[in-house]
């Protein structure tokens, strides 16, 4: 059996285009005769890969000079600790609750200091994110700390925010490069590569060069933001081949139109899923619908037989990682930006082939 469509969480799908490129390099990169994978980091052959990456990036986000870019390993978690170890330096931050992965974020930071809750959505059971104007923090925080889309339960913020006394710090994992962003509103952005940007292992941090001052004297220098940056992220060996593949990506977001452009697709994907959700009621999605992902679309069926036989039929018909987390349960379409319109459509092609189950 081999699969069409793949709408796995995380790791991800990555454009075919991509794969079908790093695969023309791979044993001979750029008439090298070796591949990206075994060349130094430092070498004359590698560093404009890591160099086009970053010039890529910043046009893509539109980033401004006064903002660092970083590649870090270590995952979204690793920033759990690496925030508070570089931001705190003794004072609070305020981190807003907003479904599973921001929550861990938030009791993850525990032990460092300071960390108060400024909202959390877990009585509605995340079915909504914590409104802006609900969020309690203090001007002398260290940052605010929050999530723009949480991947498990489906919940994203599409608000644009402006706290000019405190540095806002965002997870953007599962929405990176998904539409444009402000960069200026925040004082941190950082996110692992394994859903939007390419292969896992590498984290992408872009930090405002006034925060980069704070890292508590402990910090482990692989770990601290600063010496990264003033390193060009190579402080130890960085993510060689992860890099190379995000700079590919990145190259093929340009080509295609840039954010502007993938924003739309993703509008007409997403919208797509959540129509045919919502015609009849053997499917349910229950987030409010402002806060309705665009990239993680979590569902369920009226009963747990009939999203069993779903994600049997969705995989004879080759449609891969239809399961839903095992936190939440159900359903879920992942639908980053290398997801075609197609894809989306098979999702619901799954549908006409099930039986006609009474509703109860
Ligand atoms: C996947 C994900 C994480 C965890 O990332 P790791 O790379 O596994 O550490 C954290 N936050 C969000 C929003 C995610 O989607």
């Amino acid at each position: 059996m081999s699969y069409q469509y793949n709408f796995s969480a995380g790791p991800a799908m990555i454009p075919k285009e991509v794969m079908l490129q790093a695969q023309h390099e791979f044993l001979n990169f750029n008439e090298t005769g070796i591949s990206v994978m075994e060349m130094s980091h430092r070498s004359k052959e590698y560093l404009p890969i890591v160099e086009k990456a970053e010039k890529n990036l910043r046009n893509l986000l539109n980033i401004p000079n006064n903002y660092k870019v970083i590649f870090l390993q270590g995952g979204a978690i690793t920033q759990n600790f690496m925030v508070p170890m570089n931001l705190l330096s003794n004072r609070s931050a305020s981190y807003v609750v907003s479904g599973y992965w921001s929550k861990r974020t938030y009791n993850d930071a525990q032990p460092f200091g300071t960390i108060k809750l400024a909202a959390s959505s877990e009585p509605n059971n995340f079915k909504k994110v914590p409104s802006f104007e609900s969020w309690n923090f203090d001007n002398n925080d260290a940052y605010v700390h929050f999530c723009q889309n949480e991947t498990v339960h489906g919940a994203e913020y599409f608000d644009t925010f402006k706290i000019p006394e405190v540095p806002l710090v965002c997870d953007m994992s599962s929405t990176i490069l998904s539409r444009p962003v402000n960069i200026d509103d925040y004082g941190v952005i950082y996110a692992g590569a394994q859903k939007n940007i390419g292969p896992s292992g590498l984290t992408i941090v872009i930090v405002r060069d006034d925060l980069l001052s704070f890292a508590d004297q402990k910090t482990p220098s692989t770990l601290n933001w600063k010496i990264q940056s003033e390193n060009n992220s190579m402080i130890n060996t960085p993510t060689t081949f992860s890099i190379y593949m995000a700079g590919l990506v990145f190259e093929w977001l340009l080509d295609l139109g840039g954010l502007k452009k993938i924003e739309e697709l993703n509008i007409k994907k997403s919208n797509y899923l959540y129509s045919f959700i919502d015609a009849d009621d053997f499917y349910i999605n229950d987030i409010e619908i402002k806060n309705r992902s665009r990239m993680n679309v979590p569902f369920r069926m009226v009963n747990d037989d009939l999203t069993k036989k779903f994600v049997a039929t969705a995989e004879e018909k080759g449609l891969y990682a239809l399961k839903g987390h095992r936190v939440v349960g159900g359903l879920r379409a992942s639908l980053y930006n290398a997801m075609p319109f197609d894809g989306v459509e098979s999702v619901s092609y799954t549908h006409l082939t099930l039986p006609t189950t009474p509703y109860v």
